[in-house]
């Protein structure tokens, strides 16, 4: 499978689409997620072109890590969460919607049952 510009996560990250960004370098632009699955869900995209992780350039990994963990915190400390759920799929078996790499952080408060 190869990486098709057309998908949502890439109109977002040319512009054509508006989305509530909340950090942006050359590397990756972190946005909320449009359907959280708790309070304060948030999208790490890499802006390097690939469809998931099973094709992506092993220094734009190594990019991103630092910055998940920078917006880990910071969403840990922002929303009181209780932990972070760190979650990436590949491919839609996996549950993959959008072909274009991210990870999601995904908040995690003591006494709300996690979403599936
Ligand atoms: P996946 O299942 O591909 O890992 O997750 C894709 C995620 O993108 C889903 O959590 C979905 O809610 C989110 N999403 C889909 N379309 C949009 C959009 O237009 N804007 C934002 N901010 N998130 C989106």
């Amino acid at each position: 499978m190869s990486y098709d510009s057309s998908n949502i996560f890439g109109k977002i990250l040319r512009g054509e689409i508006p989305a509530h960004k909340v950090y942006e370098d050359d590397t990756a632009l972190v946005m909320m997620d449009i359907f959280p699955q708790s309070r304060g869900h948030t999208l790490v995209i890499p802006k390097m072109p690939s469809r998931n992780l099973l094709d992506a350039d092993p220094q734009v990994l190594s990019a991103v890590m630092p910055i998940m963990q920078r917006v880990a915190q910071a969403l840990k400390r922002a929303t009181g969460a209780d932990g972070i759920r760190l979650a990436q799929f590949n491919e839609a078996a996996a549950g993959q919607t959008v072909f274009h790499l991210h990870f999601h952080l995904i908040p995690a408060y003591d006494g709300v049952p996690l979403a599936a």
